[in-house]
């Protein structure tokens, strides 16, 4: 699949559209969800053009994954979410539902989040 340039996440890399920004290095930038599915709702996106995480996990370098890693479990501490817990999530194409077209790990927390996926 080829990355679209348009997509919200790259425009929010390019300043074009605001975010609650909370974490940014030089690989990594992190924000609240706009539309938050449970009382803490993070964003986690490389910086890099990937599509999903069977893009980014095939093609990113390394050194891109390692920070991305090590961010997202960053994010998580500095925001007092490891000890009572978290959820990590991903997306990857139409049957999980993703939307936007530029990788994102999902991180929820603040509340018992249940069982893992919800039953039909
Ligand atoms: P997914 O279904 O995994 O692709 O998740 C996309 C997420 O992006 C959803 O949880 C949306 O609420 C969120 N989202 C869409 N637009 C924005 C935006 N402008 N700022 C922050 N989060 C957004």
């Amino acid at each position: 699949m080829v990355y679209d340039r348009n997509n919200i996440f790259a425009r929010i890399l390019r300043g074009e559209i605001p975010c609650r920004k909370l974490y940014e290095d030089e690989h990594v930038l992190a924000f609240h969800d706009i539309n938050p599915q449970a009382p803490t709702h993070i964003l986690v996106i490389p910086k890099g053009e990937y599509v999903s995480f069977d893009d980014f996990s095939q093609n990113a370098p390394g050194a891109e994954i390692a920070a991305f890693c090590r961010a997202a479990g960053r994010i998580a501490r500095e925001n007092g979410l490891d000890g009572p817990g978290y959820r990590i999530l991903a997306n990857h194409g139409a049957a999980a539902h993703q939307e936007v077209p530029h990788f994102h790990l999902h991180i929820f927390a603040g509340r018992l989040l249940g069982p893992m996926l919800v039953k039909d």
